[in-house]
């Protein structure tokens, strides 16, 4: 009898044992789409060093190459140009900017990849870049994406050079690779899928995304098939084998910066999710007057 009870409690304990093993791998590839741990702390850090930089301006020559190269530059208020420069140098404290091709004038292309890519945040957390370890710079083509001009993984984004400055200077023709491609990179973060949703799937706010995105596309590719011109880019339509739409987020994004009165006229509902999502309004901007 005893025996019986002893068999019955080790049935019971290797039971248990499955049971633990079972669910912790269900959490474990659940796990896999949010945050690790070593991400969690790097976002924390990133958080952390812009707090440091509170204060801090970047160099009247960084400045200036700014003002040259950016197109952007001259459309931003100056409300933001405390909070985008405290972003700009703790993005090149913290992110290596790396060129791919001999004879890059890196040190300026990373100043303005940093410029840019800290425009996007300028109104929220560095934490957004938390997976982002690798920034490659190529002069041209980029090795095993000869044909893209940019690319964005979760951890990862190269951009093409050649490409880069054809639109940097021009802030107004809903182009620009940097936004375009760290964009993506903001809605990979989240949830590791880029589907043009930048909230996890647990936000409350991802369903009112998810029929944003379904319901834009289709304006998009009607407008598109009528033969209009449309203020996101065609390429904004393009739609994966799964069905996900991950370029509507990017180029939506570039239109935001680029041509936020038009975006705010033609798709309402995508100006004001963005200006919420990114907490600022460009449509409103004014161009400063030249010096
Ligand atoms: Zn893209």
């Amino acid at each position: 009898m005893e025996f019986e009870i002893i068999l019955i409690i080790i049935g019971m304990l290797i039971a248990l044992i499955f049971l633990y093993r079972s669910t912790s791998g269900i959490q474990r590839s659940s796990n896999s789409n949010v945050d690790t741990e070593t991400s969690f702390n790097r976002g924390r850090v990133l958080n952390s060093a812009l707090v440091e930089a509170k204060g801090k301006s970047l160099t009247n020559e960084q400045i200036e190459i700014l003002q040259d190269e950016i197109g952007l530059f001259s459309w931003i208020p100056n409300d933001l140009l405390d909070p985008w420069q405290e972003r700009i140098i703790t993005f090149l404290d913290y992110f290596n900017i790396r060129p791919m091709s001999p004879g890059l004038p890196a040190e300026r292309i990373e100043l303005i990849v940093a410029a840019e890519a800290s425009l996007l945040i300028v109104q929220r957390p560095m934490a957004d870049y938390r997976h982002l370890s690798r920034i490659n710079i190529w002069a041209d083509k980029i090795d095993g994406h000869e044909e893209a001009r940019g690319t964005a993984t979760r951890n990862e984004i190269n951009l093409s050079w050649h490409y880069l400055k054809q639109h940097v200077g021009k802030g107004r023709d809903g182009h620009n690779l940097t936004l375009h491609e760290f964009a993506h990179l903001i809605d990979f973060a989240d949830d590791g899928v880029a589907q043009s949703i930048p909230v996890s799937s647990h936000s409350e706010n991802f369903k009112e995304w998810q029929e944003l995105v379904n319901e834009e596309h289709k304006k998009l590719m009607k407008a598109y098939e009528g033969g209009k011109n449309y203020s996101i880019r065609a390429y904004g339509g393009y739609e994966t084998i799964k069905g996900d739409k991950p370029e509507l987020f990017s180029c939506g994004t570039s239109a935001f910066f680029e041509r936020g009165s038009r975006l705010k006229r033609e798709c309402p509902k995508v100006y004001q999710a963005m200006k919420e999502f990114y907490g600022i309004d460009p449509a409103n901007w004014r161009k400063a007057k030249a010096k």
